[in-house]
């Protein structure tokens, strides 16, 4: 990251092409008139720009130019700038249908959201957008017309909210029609936004960028909610609700399943001689060493404390010794060195293969095998 003044962007550009982002001030001591916006977007690099309130005519001018946002410099625009910065990282990600009947309307409102750098789709009416969202593709947002042949934006947005929840796809009505009761109309039947057409398009990308904010949270906030602070495992309460969908899909195919419950032998030892912070980092090396060695379809939970649980699906029973032998074995092998520290510890592993009553039974089971384990000298497999 580098902070330069307008001439010696100039000269930057001559030299450098692999420029991802550019956070431009639209008022620099050698360019007060916005002047480097042109420069930098005329050679295609993304661009964010910082302006003031006070510039209002500058501000307007920016609505033809190839932005990706633009911040107030205000007290919360370095937390916008952020996010923006973050939303611009995931836009190569970020996949948007677009609904519009009219070839014009679709083509212009795309080249914005090209310019945008998101993955654009488009469908010219309900019926079709319906059929692109069933495709594989993962979207997270719609924006979608009112007026359309075959299906309208009303009743396309009920049929979304029969399947995708608010917090997860996004909706963004454009529309041209007079009714002032529309809007209203369209938030309670589900959509997050509405916006009247003709649209400024600042306004347009402002609410795109806002709406997609507001899912990226819902998103983190889920994420915090089903992980395990400390390892960044999913935690106990993600493992039941991931779990029991498993388990009742390998109850109808009837195959078979396993169920791992991992214990450090003798933790509190570690934690009384060398202390609770140094603990953790025991704790964290387990996370390490469980991921590195599963599969990334396997399902690994911290439980509490120094105890794990592992779903694994897709495997033969002599597959599950096979590999449970291994990794009890590297952690028997492995040495954590901290500073002049060096730890070690072993793991009781207790198994329980094949398809019982219930989830909560085969964690039992596996559970004895744990506790079998931790009465015969620990250090070993064993199914209960
Ligand atoms: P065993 O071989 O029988 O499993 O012996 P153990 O010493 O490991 O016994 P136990 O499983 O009962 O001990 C768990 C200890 O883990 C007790 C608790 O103080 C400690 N502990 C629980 N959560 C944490 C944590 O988040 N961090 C650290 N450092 N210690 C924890
Ligand atoms: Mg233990
Ligand atoms: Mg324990």
């Amino acid at each position: 990251m580098r902070k330069l003044s307008y001439k010696e962007t100039i000269e930057l550009l001559k030299h450098n092409k692999n420029i991802t982002l550019a956070i431009l001030d639209i008022n620099l001591p050698d360019s007060t008139q916005g002047e480097i916006v042109d420069l930098v977007t005329q050679k295609n690099i993304p661009s964010i720009v910082i302006t003031g309130f006070e510039n209002k005519e500058l501000k307007e001018s920016l609505l033809h130019k190839k932005i990706i946002n633009y911040i107030y410099k205000d007290h919360d625009g370095i937390n916008q700038l952020v996010n923006s910065i973050r939303l611009h990282l995931k836009s190569f990600r970020t996949n948007i249908l677009l609904v519009d009947d009219s070839r014009t309307q679709l083509e212009a409102t795309k080249h914005i959201l090209k310019n945008m750098n998101f993955n654009v789709f488009t469908a010219k009416d309900g019926l079709e957008a319906l059929r692109v969202l069933n495709s594989h593709i993962d979207f997270n947002l719609v924006i979608t017309d009112y007026n359309m042949p075959c299906m309208d934006g009303l009743e396309l947005v009920s049929k979304i909210r029969e399947k995708y929840q608010k917090d997860k796809l996004g909706i963004l009505v454009l529309s041209a029609s007079d009714k002032p009761e529309l809007s209203e109309i369209f938030i309670k039947i589900g959509a997050n936004d509405f916006i009247n057409k003709p649209y400024n398009p600042i306004e347009f990308q402002v609410r795109v960028n806002s709406n997609l904010e507001i899912l990226y949270l819902f998103d983190r906030t889920r994420d915090l909610a089903n992980e395990d602070f400390l390892t960044g495992l999913h935690n106990r309460r993600f493992f039941f609700e991931s779990a029991n969908a498993i388990f009742s899909k390998a109850q109808r195919d009837k195959k078979d399943i396993c169920i791992a419950m991992f214990d450090i032998d003798k933790f509190k030892n570690i934690n009384d001689t060398y202390g609770h912070d140094i603990g953790d980092i025991a704790i964290k090396e387990v996370a390490h060493i469980l991921s590195s060695h599963l599969r990334e379809s396997d399902l690994i939970a911290r439980f509490g404390g120094e105890e794990f649980c592992v779903l694994l699906q897709d495997i033969s029973k002599d597959d599950v010794i096979k590999l449970f032998t291994k990794i009890r074995k590297v952690f028997e092998d492995n040495i954590i060195q901290i500073d002049d520290l060096s730890i070690s510890y072993t793991v009781s592993i207790g198994l329980c293969y094949g398809l019982e009553k219930t989830l909560e039974d085969m964690i039992k089971v596996a559970d004895n095998g744990l506790y079998y384990c931790k009465n015969n000298g620990r250090n070993q497999i064993a199914f209960g």
